[in-house]
């Protein structure tokens, strides 16, 4: 069904103007909830149907549906931003509504349409505008996705699926938007193995990475660095965020996309925006003792995590089970500063975006 769209249902009691502006005052990051959802329903008898905008509101399950069960569920994360003129705009709706498909297809669920992903996206942050923080490090975080809820306890693709998506008032995602993150290297844990979900877009993914999660924040890290997991040698990415290291020559370096990647839209943007400066950026991969002894001997400056949530994190040092090494006078370098900014202009509409990447949605 590619003509599916979203019909409009205004929640008939939402959040007094006071009672949004105090939540909206300090909102942190996936706290604060707006008035209304997106919700579209598939079984194998109707397709996609009953696409709707409405009131937010808690979803009933029965006890043996599917997603409880065997963890078929996907999502997408991305953000409207406040532009200057009053109104607000997404970034690369198309590549998360893509995204969101090959992430469908890895975890054996039906297809969202990519047209009706969009419409749900636009139709939402319209409906719940007032929820879009016009502060610098604000934004409407949205959070598609995608759960199996046949009733049924066998181990087979369901056929039965819920979308849905929420909006989030959203501020920056770390605490200190201008600091820098101390990363732990995982050496137990791994994130994603070759021919696992490490590329889909999946809570499962998730799951598995808070073992590792938790052991970073005993040893006082913010955040995990992953090795691949058949070496245990290879820089991955940050469970959650990609990375990229960048050298006293001025060239940058991630690894390259794999099964065990997740391709960022961040990640994409960064190296499309840093080749247009003129810089030199290489997909390759990259040893854990190379980045050790780069970072000795001064050969890498800096080093950042990128994602929707927390734009640009400057990694400030790396702690491991016997060493721990500094990057940089563990500040934001020029390097990260000036991809961020460039970044977040054409986010916000500050610039010329000549990709078709800032889309207007009033
Ligand atoms: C979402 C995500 C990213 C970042 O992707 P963006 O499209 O840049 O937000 C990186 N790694 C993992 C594991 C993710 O889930």
């Amino acid at each position: 069904m590619s003509d599916l769209t979203f019909e409009i249902e205004s929640n008939p009691a939402p959040r007094s103007t006071e009672d949004r502006a105090a939540l909206m005052a300090n909102p942190g990051f996936g706290k604060v909830f707006t008035d209304h959802m997106a919700i579209a329903r598939y079984s194998a008898e109707r397709g996609w149907h009953d696409a709707r905008i409405t009131a937010r509101a808690p979803i009933p399950l029965d006890p043996a549906a599917a997603v409880l069960h065997y963890a078929q569920e996907i999502f997408e994360g991305l953000k409207a931003y406040r532009t200057a003129d009053g109104g607000a705009a997404l970034f690369r709706p198309e590549a998360n509504a893509k995204r969101f498909r090959s992430s469908a297809e890895r975890m054996a669920m039906v297809p969202f349409p990519e047209k009706a992903f969009i419409d749900a996206q636009r139709k939402l942050v319209e409906i719940d505008r007032a929820w879009i923080p016009d502060t610098p490090d604000g934004s409407l975080y949205l959070r598609p996705f995608m759960i199996a809820n046949e009733v049924f306890l066998g181990v087979k693709p369901a056929t039965e699926y819920l979308f849905i998506t929420i909006a989030s008032a959203v501020g920056s995602y770390f605490k200190d938007p201008n600091g820098t993150v101390t990363v732990w290297l995982s050496e137990h844990y791994t994130r994603a193995a070759p021919g696992g979900t490490g590329a889909a877009k999946c809570g499962g993914n998730y799951a598995s990475s808070l073992a590792a999660q938790a052991e970073a924040a005993s040893k006082g890290c913010e955040q995990v660095v992953f090795l691949d997991a058949a070496e245990r040698r290879y820089v991955e990415e940050l469970g959650g965020m990609n990375v990229f290291f960048v050298f006293e020559d001025g060239t940058l370096l991630t690894p390259p996309l794999s099964d065990s990647i997740l391709p960022g839209i961040t990640r994409d943007s960064i190296i499309t925006l840093a080749r247009e400066a003129g810089m030199t950026v290489r997909e390759e991969l990259y040893a854990i003792d190379q980045w050790r002894e780069d970072v000795r001997s001064g050969r890498q400056t800096e080093a950042f995590a990128c994602g929707t949530a927390a734009v640009i994190t400057p990694i400030g040092k790396v702690r491991g089970r016997e060493d721990d090494f500094a990057i940089g006078d563990s500040v934001a370098g020029p390097v990260a500063r000036k991809l961020r900014s460039m970044l977040v202009d054409i986010q916000r509409g500050n610039t010329n975006d000549s990709h078709g990447w800032f889309q207007k949605v009033f």
